[in-house]
This record gives C-alpha cells, sequence and structure tokens, in this order.
C-alpha cells in the first residue's frame, strides 16, 4: 500500500508547488477554471522556490523581484493557522486519524510537480532516484507539515508510469522555461500574463505546411511567432493575484535537487 494511504498530505501542505505552462492549461480546460482560481506568483529573490527546476519570471508591475509561478494556497478547514494547497480535500480529524485524512481533488489533472514527487530523474534521464524525504516540510512545529509516514520504497513505485510522469514534467518545465526567457525580454505586468500563456500554447499545435518552414518560423519548440503576436495583445483583467499566507512561505517540491537538501521554511 502506497505511505499515501491515509496520509493527512503534508506535502500538500508545506510546498508551494511550481507549475507549467502545460499544468495551467489542462487544470484551465479540464476544471473550467481561469488562470486566476488557482495560480499565484511567488517572490523568489533566492531562487530557493525555483531551485534550477523552475524558471523565474519578471514583471513590470515589480520589475526587480524574480517570482515562480506556483499553485495558490488557502487555509486549512479543520487547522485554520496552517496552509494547503487549495486543491487539497481534507477529511476531518478524528481518534484514529488526528489529522485527519486528506487527497488531492484533482489527482488526474495534478501538476508534473506533484505526480513527480519524491522522486526525479538521473542525469541521463534513464533512471528513476527515488529521493529522501525529510520528516517535516517547514520548519515549524505544526504536525500538519510531517511528511511521509513511512519511508518510501522502491516497490511502491511502478518503473513505467513513474518514469513517464518524470519525463512530461521535464519537457514541459523545459518548455515552459523558453517561454520565460521570451516573456523576461518585455517583461510586461503580472495581469497580462494568462493572455501571453494562452498565445503561446495555442500556437503549440502546427499543420504540415508550417512544420516544413525554418524552426525560427513556428511556435514549436523556439515560441518565435509569440514574440511578434504579443505585441498585439492586450493586457489581462488586473484582478491580481499574488499570495501571502500569513507570513508563511513554503518550500518548492524537490523533484529536482536532492530532497535532503530542501529548504526549510522559516
Ligand atoms: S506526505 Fe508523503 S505519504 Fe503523505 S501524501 Fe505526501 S508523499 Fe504521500
Ligand atoms: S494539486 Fe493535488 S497533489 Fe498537488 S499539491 Fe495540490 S492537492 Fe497536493
Amino acid at each position: 500500500m502506497s505511505p499515501c494511504n491515509n496520509c493527512h498530505s503534508g506535502c500538500c501542505r508545506s510546498f508551494a508547488v511550481p507549475v507549467s505552462g502545460a499544468d495551467i492549461i489542462r487544470i484551465e480546460t479540464q476544471l473550467e477554471l481561469s488562470f486566476w482560481d488557482f495560480v499565484c506568483r511567488w517572490a523568489d529573490p533566492e531562487g530557493q522556490i525555483a531551485r534550477n527546476h523552475a524558471p523565474h519570471f519578471h514583471f513590470a508591475d515589480e520589475a526587480d523581484t524574480p517570482f515562480v509561478i506556483c499553485m495558490t494556497h488557502q487555509n486549512s478547514t479543520f487547522f485554520p493557522s496552517t496552509t494547503k494547497c487549495r486543491f487539497l480535500v481534507e477529511g476531518e480529524p478524528d481518534e484514529t486519524s488526528p489529522l485527519g485524512q486528506a487527497r488531492c481533488g484533482i489527482y488526474h489533472q495534478r501538476p508534473g510537480a506533484c505526480r513527480a514527487f519524491p522522486v526525479r530523474l538521473n542525469e541521463t534521464s534513464e533512471l528513476v532516484i527515488l529521493s529522501n524525504i525529510p520528516e517535516r516540510g517547514r520548519g515549524t512545529d505544526e504536525p500538519q507539515y510531517e511528511l511521509c509516514p513511512r519511508p518510501w520504497e522502491k516497490a511502491d513505485l511502478d518503473s513505467v508510469n513513474t518514469m513517464g510522469d518524470l519525463v512530461t514534467s521535464q519537457f514541459e518545465m523545459k518548455f515552459f522555461h523558453r517561454l520565460a526567457e521570451v516573456w523576461n525580454r518585455s517583461p510586461r505586468p503580472w495581469a497580462a500574463f494568462p493572455d501571453f500563456l494562452h498565445l503561446v500554447y495555442s500556437a503549440r499545435v502546427v499543420d504540415e505546411t508550417e512544420s516544413s518552414q525554418p524552426a525560427a518560423a513556428h511556435a514549436a519548440p523556439t515560441l518565435q511567432p509569440t514574440v511578434p503576436r504579443l505585441a498585439e495583445s492586450t493586457a489581462g483583467p488586473d484582478s491580481g493575484a499574488d499570495y501571502t499566507a500569513g507570513g508563511q512561505r513554503p518550500v518548492t517540491f524537490p523533484t529536482q535537487p536532492p530532497a535532503d537538501d530542501l529548504r526549510r521554511a522559516a
């Protein structure tokens, strides 16, 4: 049985989860949600959320701050002084489960970082490395931020599906890095970002004629056409979606760096 069965999901409470554009588009489409329903930006001046995995974005409304685009958190229903991913469905605590049991409310649409936890690819992308998971996800005393109730074992993982999830997650995050490069050449306000994102992903499928053109002339994989087309797009809704969780800042899933090198939240 997976360690996740009957767990209170300390991982989904502790960590900021970076998302790729593909994660965002999939959740928007499949769950009929808007970008602002579940996406936020985390200031990451020290690179401890991005951790060489997720790209840094800059925005005209706070030009000097590097941000990582993540899933939003909200206060826990049963432990309101703590936070959790907004998609974590919590069960009521009882005698046998004092922290309650919890499950992902978007399991089949969850982001690549969630699918990959707690594993990563080796340098040649041929092997799956099972990371060492710390006892706690944050450096505070709340039991809600305790992690896995028992150590993971290799037998807990499916070697085929796990590899597929990792490879897809890595590819999509690389594509998102390219998207960030284009965006950061001429950053616009955060409110304009969803329009840009939708423009890029709507141009990712090309027909035979377009695909036979020089690489720089079509969207995938260089994203070049998005640059001139961006000049024509208008800013998105100024809803703002910066997330601050009562001063608590979760750390990121250890999909790329070793888990024993996780930054604990101060
Ligand atoms: S804390 Fe560990 S066991 Fe619990 S849900 Fe997360 S990965 Fe699974
Ligand atoms: S999307 Fe699901 S798996 Fe990922 S952090 Fe949120 S609740 Fe957990």
